[in-house]
C-alpha cells in the first residue's frame, strides 16, 4: 500500500524552483533513497513533506491524505517524522532531556516512559550517557539522538537528511546498521544522501535528483549500477 504518494510538486523560494515537478511514492515498510549534488533540492523536498514550505503546485498525499496546508505539527501527528540535516539537538539539555522533548506526543506519562525505555535499548550508548549534556556527544552520538528522539513519536514515515554527513566511517557503519535494524523492524523511511556510497545497504528504490528534478529512479540496484548517472549527477562518487 503507498503510505506517500508525492505528485508534480515545485517548490520556489523566490521566481526560480527549489525543485519543479517532483513525484515520487512510498510504499508501507519501504526504504526510498533520494540522492543528489550540493544544491540539488533534496532538503527542499523534506521540507516540503514535512509542511515546512508549501509548494506553489502539485499534491502530497500521507496514506490517502492530503498534506497540503497542514503545516508541520499537523504533519508530525499523523506520524511523519523529520531527523533534518545537521541533525538540532537541543544545547543546553541532557541526552534524557532531549529524548524526552521527543515523547510529547504520546498520549500519556506511561506510554512515554515504555517509549524511552525502548528507545535506551535499541541505543545503548544514549543510556550510558543520559545525563551528560547532549553537546558533548559525539558526532555520530548526536545523529543517534536525532533519530531516537525521531522515533519516539512512533512515526509511519521517518526522513532522514543526510544522515551520514560529517561522520567518521566508523559511525556512518554504526547509522547505517541503525537504519538496516528500523527497516527489518518494517519502518518505512526516506533516505536523503549526497553521498550514494551505502544507500545500497537498505534502499529499495532510489530516486537521482538534480537541480531540482527527477533525473532517474529505478531499483536500487539497477540506478547504482549505472556509471552514467555516477557521472553526471553524483559527482562521480
Ligand atoms: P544540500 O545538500 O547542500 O543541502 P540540497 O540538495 O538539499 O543541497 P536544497 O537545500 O533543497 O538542496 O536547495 C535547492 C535549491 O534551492 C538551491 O539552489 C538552493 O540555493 C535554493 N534554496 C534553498 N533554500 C533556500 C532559501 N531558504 N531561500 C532561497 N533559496 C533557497
Amino acid at each position: 500500500m503507498t503510505l506517500l504518494a508525492i505528485e508534480n510538486i515545485t517548490v520556489k523560494y523566490g521566481p526560480i524552483p527549489a525543485i519543479r515537478d517532483v513525484s515520487l511514492r512510498i510504499g508501507e515498510g519501504e526504504t526510498l533513497a533520494v540522492v543528489g549534488a550540493n544544491g540539488a533540492g533534496k532538503s527542499t523536498l523534506t521540507l516540503a513533506i514535512t509542511g515546512i514550505v508549501r509548494p506553489a503546485s502539485g499534491r502530497i498525499e500521507f496514506s490517502g491524505r492530503s498534506l497540503l496546508g497542514l503545516g508541520p505539527e499537523a504533519t508530525a501527528r499523523l506520524g511523519v517524522a523529520l531527523v533534518p540535516e545537521g541533525r538540532h539537538i537541543f544545547e543546553g539539555l541532557t541526552v534524557d532531556e532531549n529524548l524526552l522533548l521527543g515523547t510529547t506526543v504520546l498520549a500519556d506519562r506511561s506510554s512515554a516512559r515504555h517509549a524511552m525505555a525502548q528507545s535506551y535499548e535499541m541505543f545503548p550508548i544514549l543510556h550510558e550517557r543520559r545525563n551528560g549534556m547532549a553537546t558533548r556527544l559525539s558526532g555520530g552520538e548526536q545523529q543517534q539522538l536525532a533519530i531516537a528522539r525521531a522515533l519516539l513519536s512512533k512515526p509511519r514515515l521517518l526522513i532522514l537528511d543526510e544522515p551520514s554527513l560529517g561522520l567518521s566511517p566508523v559511525m556512518v557503519d554504526k547509522i547505517y546498521a541503525i537504519l538496516s535494524e528500523l527497516k527489518s523492524l518494517g519502518t518505512t523511511l526516506l533516505l536523503i544522501e549526497q553521498n550514494p556510497a551505502r544507500i545500497d545497504e537498505v534502499a529499495d528504490r532510489v530516486i537521482v535528483l538534480s537541480s531540482g528534478a527527477v533525473q532517474a529512479s529505478g531499483l536500487a540496484a539497477e540506478i547504482l549500477a549505472d556509471e552514467q548517472l555516477h557521472a553526471s549527477y553524483l559527482g562521480g562518487v
